[in-house]
């Protein structure tokens, strides 16, 4: 237990810069033995803090405890298996510099490197690399859960599926809905719910509102010998997105991510990165090392009119270097300006499917272009997930660009999309997912959440209230 005011102040507040009230006690578990300890005996509302990193609010509490996962931070490798057994507290940077001992990759690496890896699989997290490999779930193979009765829970891949909409553990029966149209769309909002789904599925993605997890257990990749990043400057944005397009159709180059920066972007950059000249807009892409997929790569690029010495290419294995640096850069800098506006972060995570892109682009420019709050647009463009993150000088630029959230987070759902790619609903999204999911689908998993946690017990106000 943390008893100092100074000793629980860093589990306050996560990095959408909202803040817990009204905690009780900070509560740090030594492992699931003592957490199952603890929660049998307690009975009260409980909220979980991992890294700290989420930007939706869900690690904030409303009251109650707070549960540190920072102790469960054991991680074992098994070489042979290529897999890594982790407890939820490892931080991603822990979990790569021990598989880097071994040869072994996780290439998901959400990009915040301080985040935890419970933290990650609670909120389905995804990286620049998930344009090939998904998110975290695709990784998972077995889960150590602690529910808010205290009863330890391991949950294998495999193990449980539900048979149609029905899940039966030895005479324990619950329903789910089927929410499978939101197949093809890279998603985190809400609860992963499908015909015939395995259980472990359920509890990625659940923002702790089922309980929380311990453990985890990943499957790895070998490291490969070399990754390529490519950086392609383009001076109209059109061009940039009819690339992208033309890359994904591509029979045989398979990009491990494809990434988009706009213009407004580079210029913020410009006094810190020798960009190429003019007005432009910026592609990253990575490879695996096959050097007849790098020529191919090099034809493609020429093919579509890019003069080939304006592209940076560089080896981009352990994620250092210019296109990194400058990648990385850009979220970093729209933070410092908007704490020194003393304004909020407003940032977009909408995603659609492959065929919605181009039209919800079209709605992010119209929109965009009709204000004068200073604004990027940058990110995941393969999945379909670009990021608008807003810098307002003041709060009437606030409530604006508010409002324009709200209405593109509409026009992603209106076109079947989601109102959280990437980051959870948390606390602060609640509002938005319901305009994605009708109150009918959002009952179906407030029944799940009183199946596994009837007191509402565990993260309340998370996802849904
Ligand atoms: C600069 C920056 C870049 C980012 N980039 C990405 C990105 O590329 N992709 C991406 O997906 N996200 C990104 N994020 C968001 C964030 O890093 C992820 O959401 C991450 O998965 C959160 O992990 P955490 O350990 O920090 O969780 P926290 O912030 O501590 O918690 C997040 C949620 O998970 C719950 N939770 C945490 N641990 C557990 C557990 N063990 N059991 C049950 N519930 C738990 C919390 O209650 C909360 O609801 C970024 C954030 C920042 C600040």
């Amino acid at each position: 237990m943390k008893e100092t005011k100074e000793g629980i102040d860093r589990y306050l507040q996560d990095e959408s810069n909202s803040k817990s009230v009204n905690v009780e006690e900070v509560c740090v578990p030594e492992g699931a033995a003592d957490l199952s300890f603890f929660l049998k005996h307690t009975k009260k509302q409980f909220t979980v803090f991992g890294g700290g990193t989420g930007i939706a609010g869900g690690a904030t509490a409303r009251g109650g405890i707070i549960v540190s996962t920072e102790k469960f931070n054991r991680i074992k490798i098994n070489q042979k298996e290529k897999t890594a057994e982790a407890g939820a507290g490892v931080k991603l940077f822990e979990l790569h510099a021990e598989l880097e001992k071994y040869g072994l990759w996780y290439p998901v690496d959400s990009t915040e490197q301080t985040s935890s890896i419970g933290g990650n699989a609670a909120t389905n997290a995804w990286g620049t690399r998930s344009y090939k490999y998904g998110s975290i779930r695709n990784f998972i193979t077995e889960l150590g859960v602690v529910t808010a009765a205290g009863d330890y829970l391991e949950i294998k891949r495999g193990g449980l599926k539900a048979d149609g909409l029905i899940f039966n553990a030895e005479g324990n029966v619950f329903e789910i809905m089927d929410l499978s149209d939101k197949e093809g769309v890279k998603n985190s909002a809400g609860y992963y719910m499908r015909k015939n789904m395995d259980l472990i599925d359920l509890f990625i993605g659940c923002e702790g509102t089922l309980g929380i997890i311990s453990d985890l257990k990943l499957r790895l990749l070998d490291t490969p010998l070399d990754i390529h990043a490519f950086m392609l400057p383009f001076l109209e944005r059109g061009k940039a997105f009819d690339f992208v397009k033309r890359l994904k159709e591509h029979i045989r180059l398979k990009p491990l991510s494809l990434e988009f920066m706009d213009e407004n972007s580079v210029e913020l950059l410009r006094d810190k990165f020798a960009f190429p000249a003019g007005r432009i807009c910026l592609v990253f892409t990575e490879f695996e090392e096959k050097s007849e997929i790098m020529d191919e790569f090099l034809e493609f690029v020429e093919s579509e009119g890019i003069d080939t010495d304006r592209v940076k290419t560089e080896s981009a294995l352990k994620k250092q270097g210019f296109i990194y640096d400058a990648r990385e850069a850009l979220p970093q800098t729209v933070n410092e300006i908007i704490r020194h506006n003393k304004t909020l972060k407003i940032s977009t995570d909408f995603s659609v499917t492959d065929e919605n892109f181009s039209e919800l682009v079209k709605e992010y420019y119209n929109a965009l272009g009709k204000t004068v709050v200073k604004h990027v647009v940058f990110g995941h463009a393969g999945n379909n997930n670009l990021h608008i993150n807003f810098m307002p000088e003041n709060r009437p630029q606030q409530e604006e660009a508010v409002l324009i959230y709200d209405l593109l987070a509409k026009k992603a759902a209106a076109m079947g999309g989601s109102v959280s790619a990437e980051h959870g609903i948390g606390k602060h999204k609640k509002k938005y997912l319901k305009y994605m999911y009708n109150e009918e689908q959002i009952n179906a998993m407030r029944e799940v959440k009183k199946y596994f946690d009837p007191d509402n017990l565990s993260c309340p106000g998370n996802i849904f209230d």
